[in-house]
């Protein structure tokens, strides 16, 4: 391919992208096309030889008008998903055409340069000290094992147990308290850390899923020997927050590792308004959050936070003859699981300086505005509201759970909106989470008709 077609194809993707961008906000939410017929549209038997690259992206864009859910949009509210800011997404681009491997300083010293950047502006931003560590991940998942790593090197290093040598045969007990309402991706994270899921202890909540500080007193009272405490700044279903302040007492009393999972929660600092409900996470030995979540910047991107820099990399660096650095640099490889990595902390170098203190902070107030609007409708409209919506994110119910399902699917058919269900407290729920930095007020309440139109239908 000469350059000049090159330039041609890249102009082309280019219409393509802003034309599905555009669609957003007026399409169906949903994917509207079967299985079988993307099947029929991308799938068939590998090709002998090869076709040019505009058919394939021709074939592609034509499979994602029906195809993709919009989630990118303004009116999709399931699970946790954020969308992408323009200049997150146009950086996410130049990565790709960059093509680097963010690995080691050597292979790419813009990526190197801008990790470190970037860690010091989300470092400000958070109120988290200047020597805290930190590794951009593939997403929260991640970045909780990558926490925990480094604190599993810690708390056996201070029994006197390497670990990253000896591995776990032989080793000294850990005491692992996680909340119950912890996401599952905590004891994934455990469980890959060879730490098990049955020895975990589970520290019971309360009504909104906050882990109840008194139980963990009384968890943790008259133990000693190596221990690490998972709490949650953000609760998947109803965005509580664990009490931060008085787990972080409770642990350095103990002289356990505390964990803090914020994977959307923690961007509460960025807001004035809600900064109260992080306190104490600067004291936290390690933070896990995501920056595809409310940082509104593309997929893959997680963030790992540590304040012992030396277990962080203790429990993520591997030595090797031709990976020593030659410069007194930074190896973004030190701080992750990964070897050979995308510069993923572009496209939060971009979220950050596009937004700034105030733009991240805006959003995350109308946001949780917009999810306080919502649950004062359907309120309004008889329907009933589980949870203290103190964020993002709030729980409905449309009566008894064939009714509440009922309605979850009529929304989801409709295509106005998207919501998606849930079980709280053994009640069938619908989950509606305010994520997306380009939600307008004129969406939400179109949305709300939509879930009240749905309540009402027979
Ligand atoms: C989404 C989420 C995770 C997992 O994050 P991924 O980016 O999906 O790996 C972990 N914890 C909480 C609280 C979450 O909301």
């Amino acid at each position: 391919m000469s350059d000049q077609e090159l330039r041609e194809l890249l102009a082309s993707v280019a219409k393509v992208a802003a034309d599905y961008r555009e669609s957003l906000a007026s399409r169906s939410v949903h994917g509207t096309i079967s299985a079988h017929d993307l099947r029929r549209a991308l799938g068939g038997p590998l090709p002998a030889d090869g076709v040019s690259a505009d058919c394939i992206i021709a074939t592609l864009s034509e499979a994602a008008k029906e195809g993709t859910v919009a989630s990118a949009g303004p009116r999709y509210f399931g699970f946790v998903i954020g969308g992408s800011t323009p200049a997150a997404l146009a950086a996410d681009w130049l990565v790709s055409a960059w093509d680097q491997c963010a690995s080691l300083y050597v292979m790419s010293p813009l990526v190197s340069i801008v990790e470190e950047v970037t860690a010091a502006w989300l470092r400000e931003l958070l109120g988290l000290p200047a020597a805290t560590s930190v590794g951009f991940v593939t997403g929260c998942q991640m970045a909780n094992f990558t926490a925990l790593a480094a604190a599993r090197h810690r708390v056996l290093r201070e029994a006197g147990w390497d670990v990253e040598a000896e591995g776990l045969h032989g080793a000294p007990d850990i005491d692992v308290l996680i909340g119950e309402e912890a996401h599952y991706t905590v004891p994934l994270a455990l469980r890959m850390l060879g730490l098990g899921t049955r020895r975990l202890k589970r520290v019971p909540a309360d009504s909104q899923g906050r882990m109840q500080v008194r139980e963990l007193a009384e968890a943790l009272r008259g133990r000693s020997g190596p221990c690490i405490v998972c709490a949650q700044a953000g609760n998947v279903n109803t965005g509580a927050f664990d009490p931060i302040a008085q787990i972080v007492a409770l642990a350095k009393e103990r002289g356990a590792w505390l964990h803090v999972d914020g994977a959307f929660g923690l961007w509460a600092a960025a807001s004035p308004q809600r900064a109260g409900l992080v306190r104490g996470v600067e004291h936290a030995d390690s933070i896990a959050t995501d920056g595809h979540k409310w940082l509104n910047v593309p997929y893959d991107c997680g963030i790992v936070f540590c304040a012992d820099p030396g277990a962080h990399r203790g429990a993520m660096s591997m030595a090797a003859p031709y990976i020593a650095s030659a410069v007194d640099e930074r190896d973004p490889h030190e701080f992750v699981p990964e070897a050979s990595r995308r510069g993923r902390a572009v496209t939060i170098y971009a979220a950050l300086r596009a937004l700034g203190r105030s733009g991240l902070g805006e959003i995350v107030e109308r946001n949780c505005r917009q999810a306080q609007r919502l649950a004062t409708g359907l309120h309004a409209a008889g329907c009933e509201v589980l949870n203290e919506v103190v964020l993002n994110q709030i729980l409905a119910a449309f009566g008894s759970d064939d009714r509440t399902r009922n309605v979850i699917r009529k929304v989801q058919e409709d295509g106005t909106c998207w919501c998606g269900g849930t079980t709280w407290h053994g009640r069938a729920a619908m989950r509606i989470s305010v994520s997306n930095w380009s939600t307008g007020d004129r969406d939400i309440e179109q949305s709300l008709e939509a879930i009240i139109r749905a309540a009402r239908a027979k």
